[in-house]
């Protein structure tokens, strides 16, 4: 689904890593990462997926030893046995130069490698190593995102620029100076990837900051500067809805300006919390923007002072889980169903009203209404439903309702037989 309201999309040069094909016209990719120990070869390879089930269309693995390095090879393999095919990214920080050049099948079973400029080394060595992995990258014909964080940001370009600007007739704010050392780090590195021979589409760029509007700012100039695919995140968003609110901003501002072709939202899960949450926030992203469809949405509308039962937030929230189920056989079975729209409303108000602007919609009693649910398809009463058992119900009618609009004959004749 595209939006006419979402800009068009400023065209970057497309990378393909693993078959995923990042930039260009392609449709923006979400990712995410483990947040296990990589030289847990089981643990790794369950989370990766489950991200990979929930949605990830690539997973980024840190690899920041050996024992790390040598897992690499057998996660791959471990998801290749559960049949998970996802392209694995390799997360490199400090001694990536080594990792890699030690350990030939990690460089080769990853289909990205990730290089911090702030983080790969200091002074004369910086260069050195930072060039060490583009040739290995080249040599192993990888991709590479060049990923700068604000946390780690190469202090001699920033020192360097602080200085410059102390000495200029008009100088800029310190932050601005700061937004122009995080793009300039991003530049230079691709600007030498480039002039040891990899191509611009083997490239993706990246400059995370943990502030929305510093995250703003510095791909807004990053984007007006070159046509490199760019990943986008905010870094360290943080735990809960605060992580998703900040996220769901930044990154929302940049893709309807028409700037980001991957997104990864940084969330920090809570202790023992579910790791795929991440894939789901980017998806509804993504989704609530009108820029992709992934799982039929279901509106409802808050519920106030006219509904004092919690029938339609039950029936709602099971409504929104038994489609999230269904996915996994309805997406290969009935093609576009991830774009149907549902709504669960609370009484006669804008029930009616917002349920004929669903595909399917139920309006539930309120306070004092009559205690029936009128059933609205395709904008039309079809039916009316009530007494105990009308989330089943409704979930039929769904089911029909699916295998109908977006089924073949044959799935059709499988579910009403
Ligand atoms: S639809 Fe009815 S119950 Fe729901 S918020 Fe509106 S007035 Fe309240």
């Amino acid at each position: 689904m595209t939006t006419e309201s979402a800009m068009t999309r400023k065209p970057t040069i497309p990378v393909d890593v693993g078959g995923v094909r990042i930039g260009g016209s392609a449709p923006i990719v979400v990712q995410s990462m483990t947040n296990t120990d990589t030289a847990d070869v089981e643990g790794t390879a369950r989370q990766t997926a489950d991200l990979a089930r929930a949605g990830s269309e690539l997973v980024r693995i840190t690899v920041d030893r050996d024992e790390a390095a040598k897992a690499v090879p057998h996660i791959r393999d471990r998801l290749a046995q559960m049949g998970v095919g996802v392209p694995l990214v390799g997360d490199f920080h400090y001694n990536g130069h080594t990792l890699l050049a030690e350990n030939p099948a990690c460089a080769e079973a990853l289909h990205k490698w990730r290089i911090n400029p702030g983080n790969v080394g200091f002074k004369a060595k910086r260069d050195q190593q930072f060039s060490a992995i583009i040739e290995l990258a080249l040599k192993h014909d990888k991709p590479v995102r060049i990923g700068v964080n604000w946390g780690s940001l190469d202090q001699e370009l920033l020192t360097r620029l602080m200085d410059e600007n102390a000495a200029s007739p008009s100088p800029m704010d310190a932050r601005r100076v700061m937004h122009e050392a995080i793009v300039q780090s991003a530049l230079l590195s691709a600007a030498r990837a480039e002039d040891l021979g990899m191509g611009a589409d083997r490239i993706i760029l990246s400059a995370k900051v943990s502030a929305v509007q510093d995250l703003i700012s510095v791909y807004t100039l990053l984007a007006a500067r070159c046509r490199y695919a760019l990943h986008l995140g905010l870094t360290e968003a943080g735990m809960g809805s605060k992580g998703i609110v900040a996220s769901t901003a930044g990154i929302g501002i940049l893709l309807q300006q028409g700037i980001g072709d991957t997104i990864r939202v940084s969330l920090t899960p809570e202790p023992g919390g579910d790791r795929t949450q991440e894939v789901r926030v980017a998806q509804e992203i993504l989704q609530t923007m009108g820029l992709r469809s992934f799982v039929p949405i279901v509106a409802a509308c808050p519920g106030c002072g006219r509904t004092t039962s919690t029938v339609f937030q039950e029936l709602a929230s099971e409504i929104q889980s038994y489609v999230r189920a269904r996915m996994p056989e309805w997406r290969g079975k009935y093609p576009g169903v991830e774009s149907m729209n549902l709504a669960v409303m609370g009484c006669i108000v804008n029930g009616p009203g917002e349920s004929k602007h669903a595909d399917i919609g139920i309006s539930l009693p309120g306070t004092g209404e009559a205690p029936v649910a009128p059933v609205f398809i395709d904008g039309k009463k079809a039916m009316t439903l009530r007494g105990v058992n009308i989330a089943n119900e409704f979930k039929t009618i769904v089911e029909e309702y699916v295998a109908r609009r977006y089924g073949t004959q044959e799935a059709l004749r499988e579910t009403v037989s």
